[in-house]
């Protein structure tokens, strides 16, 4: 029988309908446009411009050679597990606190919500939020309630408030936050954290950004409310995105419940990189937070006088108002001049922005600084 003779089945009947949830085609359609440029100006990457400290690499290289390349336990090797907990409990002393290792932040938030959402059951999300989340919520048969930040990207405690239902399971908070790169201040993270606390429903705080603090030090509502589901990672703090290490703690019921899951989806993560992990705690980062304090300073200065932009004082985002037109248009423009943006409806129901990163060298970020001021 040759090929052409073989009939052809409806693959498209095989599709589940939940993966209509999943559409990405905005920013494949960045990077697609972006394959085509020759020397692209990239501000569209959520991910680090340094490289991942030797020393991390070398325990990563060390640990394949020592033949540690099996299946670790599915919560994680224990020298990395008891550390990062004991990190964590010199800052939350809680004592009902459990940890997992997954594979990278998102196996945790993709976990945490399967662990605790059931049919129908709402998770706010303040709006604008990280791609992932809504259709995360989506996968594990929950309802996702956006609920729109004020103009400085910060929680409008009456909004959230009147949001707040019978069916209210859980809330979502990332500060530093993915796209605005704005922190939360300490007030609404304790009034978010203790109205959770009164009304039992659950809190699951995305840290991955805590590190990259400009101006104040890094809060945490798990500060607040002991209860707190804390997600956290290597992806951004060591610029490990591709080695898919992250961590997640809180209550030991939910742990052990999200442990379970991770037994028959992930198993563990990749166990070389824990130990490359488990040595990564012992480097200094704080070069890197510099390093992205000045190059916030350098595009903030460079932009403020041609767009209007809420200053972020964490991550390497920025996230300025389109000055006209769509998202879709605004980006057309700039990559017309080799700059590439992300627009921000793939953030946000509102086509009101767009998002830049600023994790480059200065010399990118001074080409797109003049490109942007010269299509505002
Ligand atoms: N949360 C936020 C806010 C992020 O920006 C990202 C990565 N872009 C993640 C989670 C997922 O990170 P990881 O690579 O650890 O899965």
């Amino acid at each position: 029988m040759t090929p052409s003779s073989l009939a052809k089945t409806n693959t498209t009947r095989w599709i589940a309908e939940r993966t209509a949830h999943f559409d990405s085609s905005g920013i494949r359609r960045v990077f697609d446009l972006a394959a085509k440029l020759k020397n692209p100006i990239n501000l569209s990457i959520g991910q680090p411009h340094f490289d991942v400290p030797d020393q991390v690499k070398e325990s990563m290289i060390r640990a394949i050679h020592d033949g540690k390349n099996g299946y670790s336990p599915t919560q994680g090797i224990a020298p990395l597990r008891e550390r990062l907990l004991a990190d964590v409990q010199r800052e939350l002393p809680n004592p009902d606190r459990k940890l997992l290792v997954t594979s990278g932040t998102s196996g945790a938030l993709n976990l945490a919500m399967l662990a605790m959402i059931d049919p129908g059951d709402e998770v706010v999300i303040f709006d604008p939020y990280f791609v992932m989340y809504a259709p995360l919520v989506r996968l594990a048969s929950g309802i996702p309630v956006l609920v729109d930040t004020n103009n400085e990207f910060q929680i409008d405690l009456q909004r959230f408030v009147e949001a707040l239902t019978q069916r209210t399971k859980l809330v979502l908070l990332n500060s530093p936050s993915n796209p605005t790169g704005v922190c939360l201040n300490e007030a609404s993270v304790k009034e978010v954290a203790e109205i959770c606390v009164q009304r039992d429903i659950a809190l699951i705080s995305d840290e991955i950004y805590r590190h990259f603090c400009f101006d104040a030090p890094f809060v945490s509502p798990a500060q607040f409310n002991p209860d707190t589901i804390v997600v956290d990672g290597f992806s951004k703090s060591h610029a490990m995105t591709g080695w898919r290490l992250g961590f997640v703690h809180g209550p030991t019921e939910v742990i052990e419940t999200m442990t379970k899951l991770q037994q028959y989806t992930y198993v563990c993560a990749p166990q070389p990189v824990q130990w490359a992990g488990l040595s990564a705690l012992d480097c200094d980062i704080s070069s890197f937070t510099q390093d992205y304090r000045q190059k916030r300073d350098r595009i903030y200065e460079g932009l403020k006088d041609h767009y209007e932009i809420v200053r972020p004082d964490g991550a390497f985002y920025m996230y300025p108002k389109l000055p006209w037109g769509t998202g879709q248009a605004f980006i057309e423009k700039a990559i017309e001049h080799d700059l590439l943006v992300i627009p921000g409806n793939i953030f946000s129901r509102h086509d009101t922005h767009f998002r830049l990163s600023f994790a480059n060298s200065d010399e990118q970020l001074d080409r797109g600084i003049e490109v942007l001021q010269k299509i505002a």
